[in-house]
């Protein structure tokens, strides 16, 4: 761990509010308390499980291992597709998305890093998404010149509140398909998920968990966030080798997101990929 003294040097400011951010956070825990009356049917639980498995190897796969490591390459339609179906997950658009990250890598568990559990475990599961610091990433937008590129498409997504129209035409989808009930589960507690799920590894990743790699910083691999996120939870391992396409290095390190990019470097849809060590 850090010691006091490193942690009196954090950022004292955590209590302005990002007012857009908190309402956001604050009223869709508010409509996801519904799901306690309205439990799912058949067609509620499809939607969630669907929107949640592309949502989440979006998250991972592109706005994570492609757009902000660059672990792999592909083609200009894939990365949109990613950019895209990342974007419906309500974590902000991917040039912000990698900013944040890519600053969290330069200055992990230092004064600097957006989301660090120094500054409370409670800030750095959802306190940094609400608070001004972190707000939109524009202090460290010069790290990621090469996230929005040339394409309007990818870069559209992070103009203004663009990035929730991806995530509108989810609720939308919902709608058409099954009623108010299924934007209930496929939209609002589905999004609730992916986002204490995504947070987890910000704060659980950094406190609780094996290191098998000796890391200059508090990254953890946690099993059960590996499972959920699609791995993601392998998170020493990404620390010690942020690059690498693959999370899950060991045969019991279950990494959905690395399988699928194994299969498509297979069959052609992705190349140069970042391999992890040999262990
Ligand atoms: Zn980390
Ligand atoms: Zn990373």
């Amino acid at each position: 761990m850090l010691t006091a003294s490193a942690a009196e040097q954090l950022p004292r400011n955590v209590l302005r509010l990002n007012w857009t951010h908190s309402f956001l956070v604050v009223s869709l825990h508010l409509c996801g308390l519904l799901s306690l009356w309205f439990w799912p049917r058949r067609i509620d639980l499809a939607l969630f499980l669907g929107l949640y498995l592309s949502t989440t190897f979006a998250i991972g796969i592109g706005y994570h291992r492609l757009l902000t490591h660059r672990g792999f390459r592909c083609h200009t339609w894939m990365r949109r597709v990613l950019a895209w179906t990342g974007a419906a997950a309500l974590q902000g658009g991917p040039a912000r998305w990698a900013a944040i990250h890519r600053r969290h890598h330069q200055m992990t568990d230092k004064p600097g890093d957006p989301h660090t559990p120094l500054m409370g475990f409670l800030h750095a599961h959802v306190g940094w998404v609400m608070c001004r610091d972190a707000e939109d990433g524009s202090d460290y937008r010069e790290l990621v010149p090469d996230v929005p590129g040339q394409d309007f498409w990818i870069r559209v997504l992070d103009q203004g509140v663009l990035f929730t129209l991806p995530w509108l035409l989810t609720g939308v989808l919902c709608y058409a398909v099954a009623g108010w009930r299924g934007v209930l589960w496929g939209t609002v507690v589905r999004t609730l998920c992916l986002w204490h799920l995504t947070w987890c590894i910000n704060s659980v990743c950094h406190v609780w968990g094996r290191r098998p790699n000796a890391t200059r910083d508090e990254s953890r691999n946690v099993w059960w966030l590996g499972l959920l996120t699609l791995g993601e939870g392998w998170h020493n391992n990404h620390h010690a080798r942020p690059a690498s396409a693959v999370h899950g290095w060991r045969w019991y390190e279950v990494d959905a997101s690395g399988y699928a990019i194994r299969l498509m470097a297979r069959l052609g849809l992705v190349w140069k990929v970042v391999r992890e060590p040999r262990l």
